[in-house]
């Protein structure tokens, strides 16, 4: 991950642009990025008073810290740090055009609440302070890699922080990549041919690496580099990005000399010491000689995840449709906020039923989102991205609230009506859930166990069993949701005290067809009797299944063929129906 990357997504995660900048370099100054935000936060101040802009301030730190003129003992490193100051704010002021107060880049001044409220509102950090932390980055690369090289012609010993060899090899890429933009920013405007950006990297690097180790995986990155060098000419421009993922440049005239090149590259880089190895090419063809660099290596990017997930072909060319894909994730991420503020987000109930009572028994709280412009927008679709930023909690605060209101609601209406909301892995992370449930159950005067919590496995079971220990603890219903679809193991069933199984609708599909799964699910309803846990099976969308369901012992069901999820006026209906 580049710098402006790394940026760009702690960004996202919300967090400020001294922080962002400051973290995006953590690596490269062998910090975690824990301790990063902590130094970071401490010299943010600046904006604080809407004053000099925070990326300033985050940057000289980067340059005091990777230069090492930190020692205020030593008058000729105090002085070599003001030139070096100077030169960053001069060059960081010419890039912004004058901007270098917070309150000018951003229009607003972030010490004035009023103005906070709008900043938030309007998302003007996501959008007015990229431009800024893309101009400090760019100025830092070029000032790091030009005192590698200063400090190289000198032969002089270099410091202690640049005497690590992450550092070091750090550094050498950043310059690396600095001559190989240099150089396609020459091509684009010198040649009159067209031009073509290829990005590829190994199917399954990881796996090499585990398998054979790193060092074997090493090997095999520095062949591809040597290979890369034999194969390309003069005019055409390589570089390793990161890892495993090379960008090569080049003029070309018809597509096919493209295809042809990476035909002959894949042939010569396909195996290395009898491993093979499989790669997925993205190519980019530039059409408008002025869409930025960067851009171009995106595109290019895009390809090359679209070349991984294809398994007709390797070789993919970048289409304007990823561009929408990548749109479309700006777009949730960008009007999340005002989704919830301008209630677009709605709690959807799904019913759940006992087939020998044939009633329903509870319900599950699903969130739906439903955008002025593009209609509904199902939770497949956003949750995956704000389960990255982190901003799912709210979402997930907001459907709990309206959960438990509905249980009140239908309290007072004289009906006990269990109903389960989901809880995203992001809040195994803290502890903030447990306080959020708490008040939740208070303020609406509700007992506990009629708000159940469903937790999904992940990878990282550990954390799913310790969350739900403190869970339990506190009184709460648990379910163990899509069993069966994922991370499977059994083990979570006797570490973690889970009160229901919910097996997960793709195990149905799967089972449901042959005989060897029947048998199966026979098992596990035996094994969730045995260990005295509840079993429901959800995605239930035939009679056949029910019928099957019901003839092995698991009564209760959550599908289609009951009720689909809907809204929780008709919930209420039924139930008082049910109950007349
Ligand atoms: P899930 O927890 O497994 O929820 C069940 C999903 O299966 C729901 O999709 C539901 O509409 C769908 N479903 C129910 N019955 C049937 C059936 O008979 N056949 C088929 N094919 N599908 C059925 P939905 O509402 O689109 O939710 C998808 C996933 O999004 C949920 O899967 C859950 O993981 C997540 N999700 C939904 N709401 C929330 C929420 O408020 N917070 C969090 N953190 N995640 C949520
Ligand atoms: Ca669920
Ligand atoms: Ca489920």
């Amino acid at each position: 991950m580049t710098h402006l990357e790394r940026a760009e997504q702690l960004l996202h995660q919300q967090y400020h642009c001294s922080q962002a900048l400051f973290g995006a370099f953590a690596d490269d100054l062998s910090l975690d990025i824990k301790t990063a935000f902590k130094i970071s936060t401490c010299f943010g101040g600046g904006m604080r008073q809407g004053g000099v802009c925070g990326c300033i301030t985050a940057s000289l730190l980067v340059l005091g810290m990777a230069l090492g003129f930190y020692d205020s003992q030593d008058r000729e490193l105090e002085v070599y740090g003001n030139q070096k100051t100077d030169e960053f704010i001069k060059r960081f002021t010419e890039a912004m055009d004058g901007k270098t107060n917070c309150r000018d880049i951003l229009g607003k001044d972030i010490s004035v609440p009023g103005d906070m409220a709008e900043i938030r509102k309007e998302g003007l950090i996501l959008k007015k302070c990229p431009q800024a932390i893309c101009a400090s980055i760019e100025i830092l690369e070029d000032m790091l890699s030009q005192f590698l090289k200063d400090k190289a012609q000198e032969s002089i010993n270099l410091d202690v922080v640049l005497e690590s060899a992450e550092f070091q090899s750090a550094m050498k890429r950043i310059s690396k990549l600095h001559r190989f933009r240099r150089n396609v920013n020459k091509l684009l405007f010198s040649s009159d041919k067209k031009i073509g950006f290829i990005q590829f990297d190994i199917r399954k690097f990881k796996i090499v690496n585990d398998l054979y180790g790193e060092r074997f995986g090493d090997e095999i990155l520095d062949f591809i580099l040597h290979k890369m060098g034999e194969t390309c000419h003069k005019e055409q421009y390589f570089v390793n990005l990161r890892s495993d993922v090379f960008l090569m440049v080049t003029e070309y005239e018809k597509e096919e000399e493209l295809l042809e090149f990476i035909r002959k590259l894949d042939s010569e880089i396909s195996s290395f010491k009898n491993v093979k190895l499989q790669m997925s090419y993205g190519v980019y063809t530039v059409e408008d000689k002025n869409v930025e660099l960067r851009q171009m290596e995106d595109r290019a990017a895009m390809a090359r995840k679209a070349a991984k997930n294809n398994i007709l072909s390797n070789i993919i060319f970048y289409k304007e449709q990823f561009k929408d894909n990548l749109y479309n994730r700006k777009f949730i991420e960008e009007n999340m906020q005002t989704a919830i503020a301008g209630e677009q987000i709605m709690m959807y109930l799904q019913p759940k039923y006992s087939i020998s009572k044939n009633e329903i028994i509870g319900a599950e709280a699903l969130v739906r989102w439903r955008h002025p412009e593009r209609g509904m927008i199902f939770p497949n679709e956003f949750i995956p991205i704000i389960e990255e930023n982190g901003y799912i909690k709210k979402v997930d605060y907001y459907i709990w609230e309206k959960a438990c209101r509905f249980i009140k609601r239908c309290m007072d209406a004289g009906i006990n009506c269990p109903i389960s909301v989901n809880v995203s892995r992001v809040h195994l992370k803290d502890d903030e859930c447990i306080q959020v449930l708490s008040d939740l159950i208070s303020d609406n005067g509700i007992p506990k166990e009629l708000l159940e919590l469903e937790i999904t496995e992940t990878a990282d079971n550990q954390q799913v069993s310790m969350k739900a220990l403190q869970l339990k603890d506190e009184g709460y219903t648990l379910l163990m949701d899509d069993f069966g679809s994922g991370y499977s193991s059994l083990n979570i069933l006797l570490e973690t005290p889970f009160d229901v199984i919910k097996l997960d609708k793709k195990f149905m599909e799967n089972m449901m067809v042959s005989g060897k799964g029947r048998l199966i699910l026979e098992q596990m309803v035996l094994m969730a009797e045995k260990l005295h846990l509840g079993i429901l099976a959800e995605g239930v969308e035939t009679k056949e299944q029910v019928e099957l369901l019901q003839n092995i012992g698991c009564d209760q069901v959550q599908g289609y063929y009951y009720a689909k999820p809907m809204p929780e006026e008709e919930v209420f209906a039924l139930l008082k129906e049910q109950n007349l």
